[in-house]
């Protein structure tokens, strides 16, 4: 299924609408969706919803109407990969393995294909972890599905992102257990809304309702995985916290939150001066790429997103028709669902906490290994060495 925008119907977008609608039809599935943090400040455009007003939790109402059984937010697996990539980030540091080249975050599909095939020599940096929604639904299919007591195969496991390069994550072969593919489906906020519209629904006169447990349990912190500094914010509270024992005062990372351009910023972490990047936009990110080859530049974490902005300006997100960039407005939303956040701590997210103490043991574990970790080099672009 495709749907054609350009004119001359050169340029194609994959529609997968009708592969989800048949999903939540069949009875012998059970449909898990997950909703990433920047869909929700976005998706209300569409209807002409205020931001305020497009809540996570109408959005969950509306799902459940289209059929979905749990409701689930990427945002619980945003924190999970703070557990993750900030306890390989400590390990690197202490292993005297960032004296040359830093560790780069691993969370966008479009950056890390962009690395693999302009500088393939430096795909080793690339943090291990899996993306959220990778992780979540290597999750979904391991550990919620015992919960459940069923087979991981009757899982059909759905995202929402506002990004077209999932779809393309999703399939990777290193992005799969004996199972099956850890995401069946992957849906743009675009293909999210186009489903409403199919079904009738019009969410402004939907109630709002909670999301299910226990996936559906986040954080501040993974909330602004969505804009562009959010991941080196999130993992650098909880490095701190991981190094002292103590919280950091939330907003104490917050230099490295900006637009499109560099941000640079160094920390005294627990006596450790942590020298960090961020960009966002692959011109910017190429380039950043080249100060580290020529060595005019010097780094320990590094965070890159291949869209302006962050996910907020997503290549799935809604399209203006006043041809408005509107990354930053999306952004200071989702700054806003932070703040107000009643925990904005990955490491205190209780159902995280349930996670490892019931599942997966302890961050960086063999199973931690096995379901939320990957080798960028088990699948290898046109000319990439081995
Ligand atoms: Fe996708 Fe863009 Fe976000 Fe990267 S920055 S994950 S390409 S939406």
């Amino acid at each position: 299924q495709c749907i054609t925008h350009c004119p001359t119907g050169g340029l194609r977008e994959r529609d997968d609408t009708m592969e989800v609608f048949s999903a939540l039809a069949d009875p012998d599935k059970i449909t898990v969706v997950q909703v990433a943090p920047a869909v929700r400040t976005a998706w209300g455009e569409a209807f002409g919803m205020p931001r305020e007003q497009a809540t996570m939790e109408r959005m969950a109402a509306a799902l459940r109407r289209l059929g979905f059984d749990y409701v689930f937010d990427t945002n619980f697996t945003a924190d999970l990969t703070i557990m993750e990539e900030g306890s390989e980030f400590l390990h690197r540091l202490k292993a005297g393995g960032l004296t040359r080249w830093p560790m780069f975050t691993s969370c966008c599909p479009g950056w890390v294909r962009f690395l693999k095939g302009q500088y393939p020599e430096l795909v080793g940096q690339l943090s291990s972890a899996k993306s959220p929604q990778q992780m979540f639904g290597s999750v979904a299919k391991s550990w919620f599905a015992q919960t459940l007591g069923v087979a991981p195969e009757k899982i059909c496991c759905v995202s929402i992102m506002p990004c077209v390069a999932k779809k393309a994550e999703a399939e990777l072969p290193t992005m799969a257990t004996q199972h099956g593919p850890d995401v069946d489906w992957v849906l743009t906020t675009r293909e999210f809304v186009r489903m409403l519209r199919a079904d009738q629904l019009d969410p402004k006169y939907l109630p709002e309702e909670p999301l299910d447990s226990p996936m559906g349990v986040a954080t501040g912190a993974g909330v602004i995985f969505g804009a562009t500094g959010g991941v080196m914010e999130a993992a650098l509270r909880t490095a701190a916290y991981l190094l002292t024992g103590e919280d950091p005062a939330p907003d104490a990372f917050a230099q490295v939150r900006t637009g499109p351009g560099l941000r640079e910023a160094t920390y005294e972490v627990a006596g450790i001066p942590v020298r960090c990047a961020v960009v966002s936009g692959l011109g910017n990110a190429r380039a950043l790429m080249e100060q580290l080859k020529a060595g005019k530049v010097h780094y320990d974490f590094v965070e890159v997103m291949a869209c302006p902005g962050g996910c907020v300006g997503g290549g799935g997100q809604p399209i203006s028709c006043e041809d408005k960039e509107l990354y930053g407005e999306r952004g200071q939303r989702l700054y806003a669902l932070d703040k107000s956040a009643p925990v904005r701590f990955s490491h205190e997210n209780p159902q995280v906490q349930a996670l490892y103490r019931e599942y997966l043991g302890s961050p960086l574990s063999e199973k931690a290994e096995e379901l939320l970790h990957t080798d960028h080099k088990g699948w290898l672009m046109p000319g990439e060495p081995r």
